[in-house]
């Protein structure tokens, strides 16, 4: 018999909407079961590979099992992040209408590295674009990418700065790569993010260029000592400065480092991974008071935004400087010249992408800028009656001045405060993870996530009174299971 293609690998003949129906529902009563179910995960590592391994198979599977069985392996082994009670890292749920659009997405498969890939993508993520840049007060002429996060918005935006340092000091850095160049010296707080490190070691710019601020007891850099040092070495310089550090979320004085940045000559770079957003909110716009004088900006949509991941932009005052660092061309690839469509490759480190911007689009409609400046200040809020809350456990102590959406806290030392946390985690009821800070444990709680309300804050402060007046019934402090301590 004379099988068709389809017929043999037991593809279906017409479009099986069956298995899309059926994934919408799958989708829905997970989304449901986020209020019973824990919010860690109940498998470990072992039963995961148990479940999700076996053989590659070696015929077809129907794809509506495929699916089905997939979801039914994963479950235990999922964490409940769309949940309010989701507090771990800064991660940011999914708003509705993103996760709606996200779908479309990967069903559309659009790939606008280039206009000719997708026209209506690559059109969304310049009206998207425009419209960040005028909700968080960016030039308006500023140029733009859409990224996977602030790690790779850091490697764009810092290529640019290197581009634009190393030519005002008469070096073709795209040309003649970084041997022989002019060194480049980079100056960014002690309590910088890790990923601006690993973006600069990217760049060829190694530990021993960083010229390491000290900051005050909020992670703040102090502007004075940046200033001393820029005065003293007249070399290509970069500053990194951040909106909202990963613990206490803390902003440094931008206002201050872009006086100095411009005496200096130096290029200005913004890590905002979330704290950029407070730039949308009226009543704490006056955190990043003079972030929109700065050179380059990173931020993440799938962090306070709530934009399913992964969504990160990078956003430069300096538009001949990106393209100059980003920009690509090969014979087979149609672009436009001037006036003709944006072709999104040219500011992107990446070739073929996700089309991003469907997401982040329907994400800002669906707020407004009303929403979004109300999705930011309700998260803070939530996170000043925690902070309230937690002062009143006994041995709780408040870590952090609670300037936006991030809690810091120990309790006696650092065992007690390990088995709190993982208590807290253990009990299903919330997730938060836990951190150093000035050399001891701490726990974070950061409050990203649109769903959050407050019966969400009162269940999970009730979690921590139930971890620190349970006595140990199993006699130790250990910390084994599926501890937080022991998450990446
Ligand atoms: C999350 C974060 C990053 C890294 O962002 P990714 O989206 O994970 O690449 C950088 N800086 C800060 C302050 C962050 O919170």
């Amino acid at each position: 018999m004379d099988l068709s293609f389809k017929d043999q690998w037991r593809l279906p003949a017409v479009v099986p909407s069956e298995v899309f129906t059926r994934t919408a529902e799958i989708a829905v009563e997970w989304l449901q079961s986020l209020d019973s179910r824990p919010i860690a995960e109940s498998a470990t590592v072992h039963d995961l590979r148990s479940r999700l391994g076996g053989p590659l198979p070696r015929d077809p599977v129907d794809p509506l099992e495929v699916v089905e069985d997939l979801a039914r392996a994963a479950e235990p082994g999922l964490v409940g992040i769309p949940s309010g009670r989701y507090f771990g890292f800064v991660l940011g749920g999914g708003l509705p209408a993103a996760v709606a659009a996200d779908w479309l997405t990967s069903v559309w498969d659009q790939a606008p590295a280039m206009y000719a890939c997708g026209p209506a993508a690559a059109v969304t993520e310049e009206v998207a674009g425009a419209w960040l840049r005028q909700l968080l007060g960016f030039p308006d002429d500023a140029s733009f990418a859409f990224v996977p996060g602030s790690q790779m918005a850091h490697l764009t935006c810092l290529a640019a700065a290197r581009h634009h340092v190393l030519r005002a000091a008469g070096w073709d850095v795209e040309e003649l790569g970084l041997n022989g160049a002019p060194p480049i010296r980079v100056l960014t707080g002690a309590r910088r993010h890790a990923s601006v490190d690993r973006a600069l070691r990217f760049l060829g710019i190694g530990k021993a260029s960083l010229t390491l601020i000290p900051t005050d007891g909020s992670a703040r850099m102090r502007v004075p000592r940046l200033r001393e040092e820029l005065a003293a070495d007249d070399s290509p310089a970069i500053i990194c400065a951040q909106a909202g550090e990963i613990n206490t979320g803390a902003f440094d004085d931008m206002d201050a480092i872009a006086d100095v940045a411009a005496e200096a000559r130096a290029w200005l770079h913004i890590d905002g991974a979330f704290g950029l957003w407070t730039a949308a909110s009226p009543a704490l716009r006056h955190l990043v008071k003079g972030a929109g004088r700065a050179d380059s900006w990173a931020l993440d949509a799938h962090k306070w935004l709530n934009v399913p991941y992964d969504s990160g932009l990078a956003f430069c005052a300096h538009p001949q400087a990106h393209r100059a660092a980003m920009s690509v061309s090969a014979d087979y690839l149609v672009q436009g010249g001037p006036g003709e469509p944006r072709e999104p490759i040219n500011w992107t480190p990446a070739f073929s992408r996700r089309a991003r911007g469907f997401a982040v689009y329907a994400a800002l409609r669906s707020l407004g800028q009303r929403g979004v400046a109300e999705l930011v200040e309700r998260t803070c809020a939530h996170a000043r009656t925690f902070a309230e809350g937690l002062a009143d456990i006994p041995g709780c102590r408040i870590l952090n001045e609670v300037v936006i959406n991030q809690v810091l806290f120990r309790f006696e030392d650092d065992e007690t405060t390990e088995r709190v946390l993982r208590r807290v985690v253990d009990s299903g009821e919330a997730y938060m993870s836990g951190t150093s800070f000035d050399g001891r444990r701490a726990i974070r709680i950061s409050v990203s996530n649109w769903q959050t309300d407050d019966g969400d804050v009162a269940r999970t402060l009730e979690a921590f009174r139930n971890a620190v007046g349970r006595q140990d019934t199993d006699g130790s402090a250990d910390m084994g299971g599926t501890s937080a301590s022991h998450r990446p």
